[in-house]
């Protein structure tokens, strides 16, 4: 039986219980009362006697006026017919229930908020059957070695009564859209504490993501509110993640028809507007178009300067395109630079303390999760996971690709080595003996795994592990949109986070997620050049953040990368920038290439 028609259960019998005892307490109360009133009103007829033990049992103590009330009291009683007296008594029982029921709900509703390795990051007013995920997953995970900071766990609760407050259906919502997009609408105009920003989809599931965790960062930091455009399956792989409110774009939005149509020469994009003098202070419009994705333009990118900042910050609507993990440049504007180290004091946090509160896989997702981690990982002594992405057109299975993996884990000592002699030794070994490694693979080619399930089959390891491969699908080709499509990545994103150590490939955003998410720092494969595995085959990564793929290098932000200990090159891209928890005392000469 699920957890919570048991609870219901419990609580209805319960109730059923207690009342029936109440029935029975109360009506033995009404006919003892009964009889004493008989004896009462017998004695206040004649002496006065009968009501001096009673004014002894009240002490003294305003004795007379209560005698009178209670005397009242039970004269009313005695003239009320037996029927009615069972109304009454049923009436209470009925309200007692009523009391009990909602305070063994309640209590029900804190044991459902009691969300374990959390440390206090989320939201404690959710329905647990509604996103299993959000309960259930700390129990698949060993407790992050990262905690969230104080001020990262109260920034999430005042948006959250933000985002209460001017989410879809508010007053605030209303006051917002309306008139927005109008011709004639001027930015300026107050509409008051609420103001958005529009994450819209863009790419594959990997750059949405980046893009929609650097949106939300956004948000957060300039207390925006973030509506997703749901028209492209966001609901099918995420639950809500804000309590009493939704973070889907509601879609009769004004804006919705022109969306589609914001491309570059879009009238209301700010690197275009920015271009062609068409904003300043005193003439804003009433919605920005942010357009950035990895092939934005010089002016598109002052929107990280802090002058900029501080004219966007004015206007009310924000629409954002973006396939890209833009937080490591929102670091090096100096107005939120202050608020972020407060926030992650750990600066290699960000994406895994922001993944982990905004981003729960729906029931169907974390079906295909729990199935997938109980059948091949969960009695495994040790997990690796290997994502195998190929960006070579054609993509598919190669030979170099497939000696990189090997080259790359083997020199790792993250698999082991396979006995060179055809007769091994077959040795008597019960499996219970030996340590089991299960080895989790994704791609979408099916070729790499079936390789590696062939070598270990064929013969056995010289470190005397049992090796089981599996991979979860083999979809050949990406299908992004489709629903079961889509599901199955982002199950194979959490499956590949549950593991001990992780090995990714360069520049895949669906490796960022994996491993940021599960709090591990991946070894790299390195992007094969001239079609040969290259040497070395892999790098460890130094923090496990994603990388900005295309971080502005010049402008506003050329100084401040230079001399910020907390971002570096990444490993898998020298162009990119990622956030790195720098030791105290080192420069960013150590780190940055120039
Ligand atoms: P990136 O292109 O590697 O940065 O990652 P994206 O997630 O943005 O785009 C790749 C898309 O291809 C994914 O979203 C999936 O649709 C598909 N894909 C790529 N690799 C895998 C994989 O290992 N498993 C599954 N199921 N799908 C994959």
């Amino acid at each position: 039986m699920r957890s919570g028609t048991m609870k219901s259960t419990r609580t209805f019998i319960t109730c059923f219980v207690l009342c029936y005892i109440l029935l029975l307490a109360f009506s033995n109360i009404f006919n003892r009362q009964l009889s004493d009133l008989d004896a009462h009103t017998v004695s206040t007829t004649g002496s006065n006697d009968c009501q001096k033990p009673r004014d002894k049992l009240l002490g003294g103590l305003l004795a007379t006026d209560l005698t009178k009330v209670l005397a009242q009291v039970e004269n009313m009683w005695s003239r009320i017919s037996g029927m009615m007296k069972l109304t009454i008594t049923i009436a209470i029982c009925f309200v007692l229930c009523l009391v009990l029921l909602l305070q063994s709900s309640y209590i029900f509703n804190s044991h459902k908020s009691d969300l374990p390795m959390s440390g206090g990051l989320l939201a404690t007013e959710f329905d647990e059957e509604s996103c299993l995920s959000r309960y259930h997953q700390s129990s698949l995970r060993k407790p992050s070695p990262y905690k969230s900071s104080a001020s990262l766990v109260s920034k999430l609760r005042s948006y959250e009564m933000l985002h209460k407050r001017c989410g879809p259906g508010t007053d605030g919502y209303k006051r917002a859209t309306d008139k927005l997009g109008n011709k004639h609408e001027n930015g300026s105009r107050s509409v008051g504490e609420c103001r958005y920003i529009v994450w819209l989809p863009m790419a594959g599931l990997g750059n949405r993501i980046i893009s929609l965790v650097s949106v939300f960062l956004y948000a957060l930091l300039t207390e925006r509110v973030i509506l997703v455009d749901q028209r492209k399956g966001i609901t099918d792989l995420f639950c809500e993640p804000f309590p009493g409110s939704s973070w889907l774009l509601p879609l009769d939005f004004p804006l919705t028809d022109q969306i589609d149509r914001f491309q570059w020469g879009h009238s209301h994009r700010y690197g275009t507007m920015l271009k062609n003098h068409a904003i300043h202070s005193t003439a804003l419009p009433s919605y920005l178009f942010l357009y950035l994705m990895h092939d934005y333009k010089k002016h598109d990118k002052m929107f990280f300067c802090e002058q900029d900042q501080n004219l966007i910050g004015q206007v009310p609507w924000l629409v954002a395109k973006s396939n890209l993990y833009f937080i490591p440049s929102l670091w090096l504007i100096p107005s939120f630079q202050t608020e972020l180290i407060k926030l992650f004091p750990q600066k290699d946090t960000v994406f895994h303390h922001l993944s982990r509160y905004l981003l729960h896989p729906t029931n169907q997702v974390w079906g295909m999760v729990i199935r997938s981690y109980n059948a091949y990982l969960a009695r495994a002594d040790e997990r690796l996971g290997i994502q195998v992405r190929v960006f070579s057109r054609p993509a598919g299975y190669f030979q170099h690709v497939m000696d990189q993996i090997l080259a790359c884990t083997q020199r790792e000592k993250l698999l082991p080595e396979v006995s060179t002699q055809e007769e091994s030794k077959v040795t008597n070994t019960t499996s219970r003996s030996q340590k089991l490694k299960a080895v989790l693979v994704t791609s979408l080619h099916p070729e790499y795994s079936e390789n590696l399930k062939s070598m270990f089959w064929g013969r056995p390891s010289t470190a005397g592990e049992m090796i089981k491969i599996y991979q979860p699908s083999g979809e050949k080709v990406q299908q992004t949109d489709k629903k079961l499509h889509d599901q199955k990545a982002l199950a194979e994103i959490y499956l590949l986070s549950l593991t001990d150590n992780i090995v990714t490939t360069a520049r895949s955003t669906f490796g960022y997620i994996a491993h940021s998410l599960g709090g591990l720092k991946p070894w790299i494969l390195y992007k094969p050049e001239n079609s040969t595995a290259p040497d070395p085959p892999c790098v460890r990564a130094m923090s496990m953040e994603p990388c900005f793929i295309r971080a502005p290098r010049y402008g506003c932000q050329a100084k401040a990368i230079k001399i910020s200990p907390f971002v570096m090159n990444c490993e898998d891209w020298i162009p990119g920038l990622k956030l790195v928890d720098a030791p105290n005392g080192s420069s960013s000469r150590t780190l940055i290439v120039p």
